[in-house]
């Protein structure tokens, strides 16, 4: 190890940052005093503590923070489970399966999770390196995937191609053949539940020389993927997309991630009849700092009214059994993953979850200046050193255990024996409003 006579001023800085942050995020979930600042209604000052417990753990917070809502008084927070008494409980020993089948088709690879959940998609240059590289090591841990995002696929990422969906958006930044026959999955992302309609941005103070070299474009210039594909105005129009993927890789699925306007039901039956394995919804609640207050809050349907909406409609049509419906926008908890799926979903996609487990602290300056502070939403070199990519994957990689613990706590509970039983399952919820 270099002695500090040997070290620069920028490492020294670095480092000592690096100690307190890290200090700082041990510290806070177990101090008696209260941090100040910390959280919204949402990701409360507890969901957020307690989920840096889980991250440095592993395990359920045994100290009274509440990990399993927020105080929206709405959505989630006021859906409880109908626990029956425990003598109708499973043993503490049975086994419970928690792995979700991706694809339900005949086509395609026969990909399978082990837990049912993977992470969403986050660009290159909206978040760091850094953290693309943690989400991936994890998700390749942890047997799941993580998603690109639209902004490429850095070359380090290429060692755990098995576990990254490549994402293809309107703007088409990154988007290579050899990322797409890379790809197990590729996802067209056709909205965002938190921002539908606005596209995406990435403001010039993060589109470095890296950035802008990965999305074939100019230095600190903004750059904006507008909506919609104008390529795609009907299910014949998205058949050509499906098929465009297929022949370049026969094996990779084809996710669909859409908003959720009034009749989203509609737009995942003709996504199924396009070709695709997986409909991704993508409820109103989620995004970063990034998202504009006034469309996180006001366009999309929330969640937990399109999931159900959708499920049902894919019963009537007689294909819920072959395609996967993955939920997004504002699952926060294993328990909001775990009502999602009673409420429809086969699984969920994660993004929040995943930044507030390696520091996030919900202070919207995503997208302000160089980003993020704590170095996650970040392009910047300095900045991006004070999130080391191996802490982060191990923090991720804690916290889905802890959510793991907690899904077969439920399930048992319930006297279920795997996850794929509670979809669909709304007796099993009540509403606490
Ligand atoms: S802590 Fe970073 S990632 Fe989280 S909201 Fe603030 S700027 Fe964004």
């Amino acid at each position: 190890m270099a002695s500090i006579a040997n070290k620069t001023d920028e490492q020294l800085i670095v480092e000592k940052h690096i100690s307190n942050l890290h200090n700082g995020f041990a510290h806070w979930p177990r101090a008696e005093e209260a941090p100040p600042a910390l959280g919204d209604s949402r990701w409360t000052q507890d969901l957020i503590l307690a989920t840096w417990l889980m991250a440095e753990t592993g395990q359920v917070p045994d100290n009274g923070l509440e990990y399993k809502i927020g105080a929206s008084g709405g959505g989630f927070d006021v859906l409880d489970f109908n626990i029956p008494n425990q003598d109708q409980w499973l043993s503490e020993d049975t086994e419970i399966d928690l792995s979700l089948p991706l694809n339900r088709r005949d086509d395609g690879a026969q990909l399978k999770i082990n837990i049912p959940m993977y992470g969403g998609g986050m660009s290159y240059g909206s978040i760091s390196e850094h953290v693309m590289q943690a989400r991936a090591r994890a998700a390749q841990h942890l047997g799941t995937f993580t998603s690109t995002g639209e902004g490429g696929y850095p070359p380090s990422l290429v060692p755990y191609k098995d576990h990254i969906i490549t994402q293809v958006a309107t703007g088409m930044f990154g988007v290579r053949e050899e990322t797409i026959q890379y790809a197990p999955i590729v996802e067209f992302k056709y909205a965002q539940g938190a921002k539908p309609g606005l596209g995406g941005h990435l403001l010039g103070d993060k589109a470095t020389s890296a950035v802008a070299a990965m999305r074939e474009s100019v230095p600190w210039v903004s750059l904006f993927s507008p909506f919609p594909f104008h390529s795609v105005y009907s299910v014949e129009d998205h058949r050509k997309h499906v098929d465009w993927i297929r022949t370049t890789n026969p094996r990779a699925l084809v996710s669909v991630k859409v908003s959720t306007p009034t009749d989203v039901d509609m737009v995942a039956v003709g996504s199924y009849f396009a070709g695709a394995h997986i409909v991704h919804l993508d409820g109103s609640y989620g995004g970063t700092g990034a998202a504009p207050e006034i469309a996180k809050k006001n366009i999309a349907m929330p969640i937990e009214f399109a999931i159900p909406k959708v499920h049902k409609y894919l019963v009537s049509e007689n294909v819920r059994e072959e395609v996967t419906l993955m939920a997004s926008g504002g699952v926060r908890t294993a328990y909001d993953v775990a009502k999602a799926i009673a409420l429809g979903a086969d699984g969920c996609v994660m993004g929040t979850a995943e930044l507030i487990a390696i520091g996030c602290t919900r202070c919207s300056n995503c997208e302000r200046g160089r980003g993020c502070p704590f170095g996650l939403t970040t392009t910047d070199p300095l900045l991006q050193q004070l999130m080391p990519a191996d802490w982060g994957q191990q923090r991720i990689i804690n916290m889905y255990n802890a959510y793991a613990i907690q899904l077969r706590d439920l399930l048992r509970k319930l006297g279920l024996r795997s996850i794929r039983e509670l979809r669909g399952r709304r007796d099993l919820l009540k509403y606490v409003g």
